[in-house]
């Protein structure tokens, strides 16, 4: 395992995501706390000394099974992580007192306000939490404060400059550098002298199988990484970034993992051109490549708004089920289970999208 140098300690490069352990119910409440046990052991007998988690995660069972787990390693060998979210509970004063001791310790490492979205940093700045917690930082209950965001770079700007915050902790991997706000995101903290914490360094695994055709071109510069490396030596190369969190669920996983953060090896000038090549084969094959022309909607003789729900469909593809839910705002007559299969849209589309054949298959995502 690789270590970087942060204050006066040393932070592995690697740090283990605790939302992701396997669990005893459908509804993803309770953890299977011997397996999650055994991937929390192997993640630190094999050199990871950070641990991330929530309350959020798994209902506070999360917490509950790290603090378990760590007990019986020495305290200064692991560093904690936890975060204090708003929109789950107003008491932030109970809520960090029932960290503590669920997390069975009595201080927390680093300490996060967790996901700052546009619509909760007013709550944030005028709930007290971050002057309470700045007070617990006083009393050695926190050593380190942090954030982790999702919101846009204007409110993410906002939020930075409301002290000198420790640390943060963002989304970050080459797909969102390429395609998104990523890199801003990376530079106004870098600016600010903030390090970064990464999260999503796979997007939630998207990163770890690519299309044929986008694979071939990594195997071809480097035969004998896997896929997912690619992703994790990305993130790795930037000078910022102090910790990778990865939410390792199986051995072969932390495995992998362990092997890729076990060298100071970073991607070169052209292998990250590279990289993004094959980010760009991926989401062309992947995604629906609509550019909104809409020269096919008055062709169609349901009147679905075809370029809304390809807009969709792509967020559904790379984000998951939870992306569906915009389709409750999408103004359209027809629906995609509306969709005749007739091909008249096909016929008026420059970029030759295969149009019905997306449709349904969100018309059954939809549907389930
Ligand atoms: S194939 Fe479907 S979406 Fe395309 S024009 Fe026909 S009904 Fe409309
Ligand atoms: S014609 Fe093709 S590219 Fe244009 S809006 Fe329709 S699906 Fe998208």
């Amino acid at each position: 395992m690789i270590y970087k140098p942060y204050k006066n300690i040393f932070l592995s490069r690697l740090g283990l995501g605790n939302m992701r352990f396997p669990t005893t119910d459908k509804e993803g409440q309770h953890i299977d706390y011997e397996k999650a046990h055994a991937i929390i052991d192997a993640a630190f007998e094999n050199g990871i000394n950070y641990f991330d988690t929530a309350h959020v995660y798994n209902n506070t069972d999360s917490e509950s099974c790290l603090g378990e787990c760590m007990k019986k390693y020495p305290r200064d060998k692991f560093y904690l992580a936890t975060k204090y979210n708003i929109g789950a509970e107003k008491d932030y004063k109970g809520m960090f007192e029932a960290q503590l001791k669920r997390l069975q310790t009595d201080h927390i490492d680093f300490y996060l306000i967790h996901c700052l979205m546009d619509s909760n940093i007013e709550e944030y700045l005028n709930s007290g939490c971050i002057e309470y917690f700045l007070e617990m930082q006083k009393q050695g209950k926190i050593t380190y404060l942090g954030f982790s965001s999702h919101a846009s770079t204007k409110t993410l700007e906002r939020f930075a400059d409301h002290h000198q915050w420790d640390f943060a902790q963002i989304q970050l991997n080459y797909y969102d550098w390429h395609f998104g706000a990523t890199e801003e995101e990376y530079n106004i903290l870098t600016k600010r002298n903030i390090p970064i914490m990464v999260m999503e360094p796979v997007r939630g695994g998207k990163l770890s199988t690519l299309t044929p055709d986008a694979e071939e071109l990594l195997k071809k510069s480097r035969p004998d990484a896997s896929i997912s490396s690619w992703a994790f030596n990305f993130v790795k190369t930037l000078p910022n970034v102090l910790v990778v969190l990865s939410g390792m669920n199986d051995m072969s996983q932390i495995e992998d993992n362990i092997k890729t953060f076990s060298t100071t090896d970073s991607l070169s000038p052209a292998e990250i051109d590279i990289l993004m090549e094959a980010i760009e084969l991926f989401k062309k094959q992947y995604t629906a490549p609509c550019t909104s022309c809409r020269y096919c909607t008055p062709n169609c003789p349901m009147k679905i708004n075809i370029p809304e729900y390809l807009r969709v469909y792509n967020k559904f593809k790379l984000d998951g089920a939870w992306a569906l839910g915009e389709t409750k705002w999408i103004q359209s007559d027809g629906t995609p289970a509306d969709c005749i299969m007739c091909g008249s849209c096909m016929n008026h589309c420059p970029q030759s999208i295969n149009i019905p054949k997306y449709l349904k298959e969100l018309a059954e995502a939809m549907e389930k």
